[in-house]
């Protein structure tokens, strides 16, 4: 008797434990569905890139000898969502056991194990063999904490894996973290390291995808779709990473340029999000690159800190609080995102940079991702629930296992605090240090008041005074609201009307 197999979009990782044997009585069975494309209004490219690579590993499988049914976006067998097309291809193939590695994202894990409780036939979830730690082995790690402090996370995964640790069992260089020798801004040198990035035409099934009827936004650019689609794409992207980009992560991680998108960013999350890579041989890759001389230490335990410790981390935030966590908005924000979200067409210019490269590349660096757009959008009071979508809808890596707790909690602040120790916002101040987004922008940097004032100023001041009965007692606040105190009166009541009307208008900033 046959048994299927259920392989999600973002589990394209053929050195899982299922694929080592050839049976011929396993079918794995692939589905491009509408369920998929359709639950937030996704980036063309995300749409186009996810199926690209079903299809190169479904290819891929059967190469390898096993049996494996694919069910295109546009076969007519197709029933569209996945619980659907399982129960008619366990009755066309008569098959009394089916399987699935454990998805990522709370939505497809509840919709698969209740459907599964209402058939006859054997099912079992599998692991996905891809993360370093359990999805619930961080609440047990936090158990009875307030603070769920990522650091301390990070530090006990560094010394399980043994990365970067001395053979007297200390972390290299004496220090877990060298965030301080990091972040500096980008001078315009060094060259920022060529794009070695493969590129793919996928006309034909953009245009079979368009056929369907899918709404998407976002430039398709699929004749040259610029994301890796299989393992030895992905491998190649990180081995030219390491080799020109990691040596300058470090230093340039915060930095934000007019003319540089990419700067030292690995350009990984796609190919690590969909189970491609590996999070272990990547930071092992990167570990070695310190060990030879190749790369420097903060440059190396940045990079890894990001990866072993942020993606875990957030990984088991999602596990240990959904599906409450989805709906958290502590600071009760409810203004609607401003059109140009959709275009990139405001005159603020750190934005429409930020968000016209994300609407362009479906990518944006973490600083523009937090400190530009995430920023704004706390400060300007913006609902954190259509954010929430948005970000899961652009950007290419996005699934919700790690956006949401990186936009809800991480940039949004909407989980009162579990995540982010105080929210992160900026004037335009940071900006300015970290960026030449502001010159040439519209509005000046320096002023507070008037037509020509930097909104992200009185949007900041007015941001505390609004939620003071919240933060002010926050130790980390304390500088904030001591200055706060000494604004009182004209100056502050002047930024407070100020603030009132740039959110009034922020269709037309
Ligand atoms: P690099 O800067 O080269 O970092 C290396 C790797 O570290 C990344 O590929 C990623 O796997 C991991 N990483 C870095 N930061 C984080 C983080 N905060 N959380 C989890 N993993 C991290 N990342 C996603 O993968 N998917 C998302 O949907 C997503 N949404 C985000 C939303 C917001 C509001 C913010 C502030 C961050 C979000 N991030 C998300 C984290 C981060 O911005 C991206 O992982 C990163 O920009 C991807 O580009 P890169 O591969 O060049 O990363
Ligand atoms: Fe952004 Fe303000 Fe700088 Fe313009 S002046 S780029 S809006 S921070």
């Amino acid at each position: 008797c046959h048994c299927l197999r259920l392989v999600l979009g973002d589990q394209l990782n053929p050195a899982h434990s299922w694929f080592q044997t050839v049976d011929a009585q396993v079918v794995y069975v692939l589905m491009e569905v509408r369920q998929e494309t359709d639950y937030v209004l996704h980036h063309a490219q995300k749409i186009l890139a996810i199926f690209a690579a079903m299809r190169d590993f479904a290819r891929h499988l059967r190469a390898a000898g096993h049996r494996v049914r694919y069910v295109a976006v546009d076969d007519p067998s197709n029933r569209q969502t996945i619980p659907d097309n399982l129960t008619a291809l366990m009755q066309h193939y008569d098959a009394q056991r089916i399987e699935w590695q454990a998805p990522d994202e709370w939505r497809l894990d509840e919709q698969l194990r209740q459907w599964a409780t209402d058939q006859a036939f054997a099912s079992a979830s599998v692991d996905s063999e891809h993360f370093l730690s359990t999805r619930h082995e961080i609440a047990e790690f936090f158990a009875g904490r307030k603070q769920w402090l990522m650091e301390h996370f990070y530090r006990h995964m560094r010394r399980r894996f043994g990365l970067l640790i001395d053979a007297q069992g200390k972390p290299e260089g004496g220090k877990w973290n060298f965030d301080h020798d990091n972040r500096k801004p980008w001078p315009g040198t060094p060259a920022e390291p060529v794009d070695a990035r493969p590129q793919h035409d996928h006309q034909a099934l953009w245009q079979s995808v368009q056929h369907c009827g899918v709404n998407s936004f976002g430039d398709a650019q699929a004749a040259r779709l610029r994301w890796p689609l299989n393992r030895d794409e992905a491998l190649a992207c990180l081995q030219a990473f390491i080799q020109d980009g990691l040596p300058h992560f470090g230093d340039f991680e915060d930095a934000m340029s007019s003319t540089g998108q990419r700067l030292f960013h690995s350009l990984l999350s796609f190919a690590l999000n969909v189970k491609m890579l590996h999070p272990l041989e990547v930071v092992q890759r990167a570990q070695a690159a310190y060990y030879s001389g190749a790369a420097p230490l903060a440059a190396v335990e940045g990079f890894i800190r990001q990866i072993m410790g942020w993606r875990e981390y957030v990984r088991g935030i999602y596990w240990a609080h959904m599906p409450a966590y989805a709906q958290h908005n502590a600071l009760d924000h409810h203004q609607p995102l401003p059109h140009w979200f959709w275009s990139g067409d405001t005159g603020m210019r750190c934005l429409q940079h930020a968000i016209g490269q994300s609407l362009h590349t479906a990518h944006a660096h973490h600083i523009q991702r937090l400190m530009v757009i995430g920023n704004f959008a706390l400060l300007a009071g913006l609902d954190p629930q259509a954010l929430h979508r948005w970000y899961l809808g652009i950007y290419i890596d996005a699934f919700e296992w790690v956006e949401l707790p990186n936009t809800l909690g991480m940039s949004q602040w909407a989980d009162g605090g579990l995540i982010a120790t105080k929210p992160y916002v900026s004037s335009a101040a940071y900006i300015h240090r970290m960026s030449d987004y502001c010159q040439g922008c519209r509005y000046d940097h320096k002023q507070k008041l008037g037509e020509r004032a930097c909104p992200f100023n009185a949007l900041y001041w007015d941001f505390f005074d609004r939620h003071q009965a919240l933060l002010s007692g926050n130790h980390r606040l304390g500088m904030v609201y001591r200055q706060l105190q000494k604004m009182h009166g004209p100056q502050l009541d002047a930024l407070k009307a100020q603030a009132l009307q740039i959110r009034a208008r922020l269709d037309t900033l």
